[in-house]
């Protein structure tokens, strides 16, 4: 369903991705780990268009992202129109970037009314829902900066399931958080893998990334070193480089 293939993404004369293939199954969670500067962020940002590919290209659902295919020609899509994909693409920072100056509940309804034009009251019926499940029910009148690390991270991933994205795309979700908030929101991102959620998610927890993942991939130097289930990524990898890396983080 996502499918990434043969991408190229280069800044000035810096090759950030050289080539990187990766399929991701509907319903299926896919990990991606790798050291700092190896083109992670830049991958995911490449699925949602907020990067331009160099060479190769994306699709979800069959669909190319941010092009359109005439003939064996690629023209780039208006900004409406890429505005629009990428409301199918959930996307979950780092650091959580919620609106400040708008209630929980009004963070997650502001999208689904004003790109999908929902009527307001189901756009809020939605919201309650998606709060309850992330276990934040009672913080719907709440403000981003009354809430823990923690919090405001489910907040920020129920907006994004608040446009019912064909996939979830996940940056280090955890990785600003103090230790003690990490564990709520992986359960958060445990459950949505539970009930086929598609998701990709560059972490570096391992942990995570061995329960929850149906593929684990590393990724240096702007390359796909090695792919395939927890198993033999994280207990046999069969590259150096992959060894190399999980020896320091395990
Ligand atoms: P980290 O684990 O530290 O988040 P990463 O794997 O996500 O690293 P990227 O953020 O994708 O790595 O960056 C890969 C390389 O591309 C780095 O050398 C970075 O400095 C460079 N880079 C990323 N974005 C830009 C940009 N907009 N302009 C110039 N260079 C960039
Ligand atoms: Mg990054």
């Amino acid at each position: 369903m996502v499918d990434v293939h043969g991408v190229h993404k280069s800044f000035g004369p810096l090759e950030v991705l050289r080539g990187v293939d990766l399929r991701v199954r509907a319903g299926e969670v896919t990990v991606i780990l790798g050291p700092s500067g190896s083109g992670k962020s830049t991958l995911l940002r490449t699925i949602n268009h907020l990067e331009k590919v160099n060479r190769g290209w994306i699709s979800i659902d069959g669909e190319l992202i941010g092009y359109r295919r005439s003939g064996n020609k690629l023209h780039e899509l208006k900004e409406k129109d890429v505005l629009k994909q990428r409301t199918h693409i959930g996307f979950v920072f780092q650091n959580f970037n919620l609106f400040p100056h708008l209630t929980v509940l009004d963070n997650l309804v502001e999208a689904p009314v004003s790109a999908l034009r929902r009527p307001r009251k189901e756009a809020e019926e939605t919201a309650r829902r998606l709060l309850e499940r992330v276990g934040l029910a009672d913080k719907a009148g709440a403000y981003p900066r009354q809430l823990s690390g923690g919090q405001q991270q489910r907040v920020a991933i129920a907006r994004a399931l608040a446009l019912e994205p064909k996939v979830l795309l996940f940056d280090e979700p955890t990785s600003a958080l103090d230790p003690e908030l990490v564990g709520e929101v992986l359960d958060v991102i445990k459950d949505l893998a539970r009930t086929g959620t598609t998701m990709i998610v560059v972490t570096h927890e391992i942990g995570f990334a061995r329960e929850v993942a149906d593929t684990v991939v590393f990724m240096d130097d702007g390359v796909v070193v090695e792919q395939g289930p927890p198993a033999a990524v994280l207990d046999a990898p069969r590259h150096e480089r992959t060894r190399a890396f999980l020896s320091k983080v395990l």
